[in-house]
Formats: structure tokens, sequence, C-alpha cells
């Protein structure tokens, strides 16, 4: 996984709110890394591949965008990202947009932000600007990873439990066979970590739907699993015709 920050040459960010994504592009000619499979199909041509990424910087940062990229070897774009070197140019759509923010949750709720590998890109820059150390509400961000060395921004998010006692991070890791030194957190799926009852245990109550707003932000089998666990207690998929507690960015 890399963290690659895009600054706008010659033109303005515009006003973007935390939660949306950003289009990079490279052409089908730029390099892949060595760590990929290899694509000689499209070396020649100059047409654009783009795709969607998740902000992970403050939008009150004006200079730069931050993307929290993992690699896809078989990929199109990203063993072409993973190939670029400080300075490098690369296209970044002028325009920012989703709906996955926090303008759907109301004001005196919990939130559970639950992602897996860089679903967590999205909750980086919610945690950055909008979201506050509330006294008596619960922000509580599940992480899932196959490695420790996978779980992204993870002094970050350790500084910020030291410091919000209503803030809790719980990264869980689904290969602990193959961890360097022995791990001792949570092992297994963010799925699992629900049914373990460790939201309730961080929050001190049970989290519930006139409680609690649940954001999935990922790999589409985490989100579907955590639908089918939240509606089984009464949560409802907000939709644009209908509110409600789950709100969803798939990643494919
Ligand atoms: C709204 C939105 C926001 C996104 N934000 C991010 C982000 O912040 N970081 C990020 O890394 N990706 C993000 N993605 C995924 C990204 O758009 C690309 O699909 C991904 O980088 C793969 O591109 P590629 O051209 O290398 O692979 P492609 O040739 O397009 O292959 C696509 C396949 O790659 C796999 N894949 C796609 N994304 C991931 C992923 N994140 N982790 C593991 N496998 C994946 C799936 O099997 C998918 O079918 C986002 C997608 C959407 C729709």
């Amino acid at each position: 996984m890399i963290i690659l920050r895009v600054a706008p040459d010659g033109w303005q960010l515009p006003k973007w709110e935390s939660g949306q994504f950003a289009v990079l592009g490279l052409p089908e000619s730029a390099p892949r890394t060595m760590l990929s499979d290899a694509d000689p199909d499209r070396a020649n041509s100059d047409k654009l591949i783009r795709r969607a990424y998740s902000i992970a910087s403050s939008p009150d940062e004006r200079g730069y965008l931050e993307f929290y990229i993992t690699l896809v070897q078989s990929g199109a774009l990203t063993p072409r990202l993973f190939a670029l070197k400080p300075g490098d140019r690369l296209a970044l759509g002028s325009k920012i947009s989703g709906m996955f923010t926090l303008d759907e949750v109301p004001e005196g709720q919990n939130l559970v932000l639950v992602g897996t590998g860089t679903g967590l890109a999205p909750y980086m820059s919610m945690l950055r600007s909008e979201l506050q150390c509330h006294k008596d509400l619960h922000t509580v961000v599940l992480l899932g990873a196959r490695h420790s060395w996978d779980l992204g921004y993870r002094g970050e998010l350790i500084a910020m439990q030291r410091y919000c006692p209503t803030f809790h991070y719980i990264p869980v890791i689904s290969r602990p066979n193959e961890e360097l030194v022995k791990w001792s957190g949570q092992t297994g799926y963010v799925q699992d970590l629900w049914d373990r009852g460790l939201v309730e245990m961080a929050m001190g109550t049970r989290p519930r739907p006139d409680n609690t707003h649940v954001l999935l932000c990922g790999n589409p089998s985490m989100i579907e699993g955590m639908i089918a666990q939240l509606s089984a207690e009464g949560f409802v998929e907000s939709t644009r015709k209908e509110p409600g507690q789950i709100h969803a960015e798939k990643y494919w």
C-alpha cells in the first residue's frame, strides 16, 4: 500500500467534503511496477486509465490531496501508480464527488466506521477534520486487513485513541500465522468484531439504530456481510429515497 500526495499544478482544488473521492489517471504507456503482472497489450497506447480514489487528507488542506492506495497486481492503474517517483506527473480530475459523507449522519449519534484495507481512507479525512472528541458520543473504527503491516495510519489512530477517551480503534487481521512478531490483537474479519460485542464493550452501551450510525467502506463482501448482520438488529441501509443508519461505499 502507498500513501500518495497529489498537488494540482496551475489550478486550485475545489471545495470538497471529507468522505468524497477524486479521479486519478495515467496513460497506458506509463511504466508498471516490477511487483505487478506484465500487461504488454497496453504498453504503447496514450489512452488515459482513470480510477476513483477516496481522499484521506482533510478538506482544510488546500495544497494537495492525500490518497491511500493498494496494489492490485493484475490491475490496470495501480501498478502504474506504484511505479511513480516523487515529482512525477499524473492526471487529477478537477471534480471531487461522492455521497459518502457525514452530511448523511444526524447530530447526536455514535459512529462506527468499518473498513477493509484502504477503505480506511475516507475515515482518515473525517477524523482529521469534522469529527470532534465528544464527551458522551463515541467513534469506533473497526479496520480489517490480512497482516498487521497492512493496517495503515496505525500510529495516528493509536495517538487519537490515547488523547480522546471516546475514540476507539479496533484493528483485526485475518492471517495471524504469517506475522513475524506474534499478534496479540483481534483475529478474523471485521464482521467478527461486531459479533464479539467489541463495539458495545468499547462504547459502554449497546449500539442500536436509535443511537448509532454505521459507515462501511471497502471490500463489497464485507459490506454485504455487515449489512446482513446489522439488518438483523434493526439497522436500515440509507438510500437516496429512504434515510437509514447504514451508509456504504463499495470499492468494486
Ligand atoms: C468511490 C471509490 C473510491 C475508491 N477509493 C479507493 C481508495 O481510496 N484506495 C484504493 O486502493 N482503491 C480505491 N478504490 C478502487 C479503485 O478505484 C480501483 O478500482 C483500484 O485501485 C484498482 O484499480 P486497477 O486499475 O489497478 O485495477 P482494475 O484493473 O480496475 O481491477 C479491478 C479489480 O481490482 C480489485 N480491487 C479494486 N480495488 C481494490 C482495493 N482497494 N483493494 C483490493 N482489491 C481491489 C477488485 O477485484 C476489482 O475487481 C475506490 C473505488 C471507488 C468506486
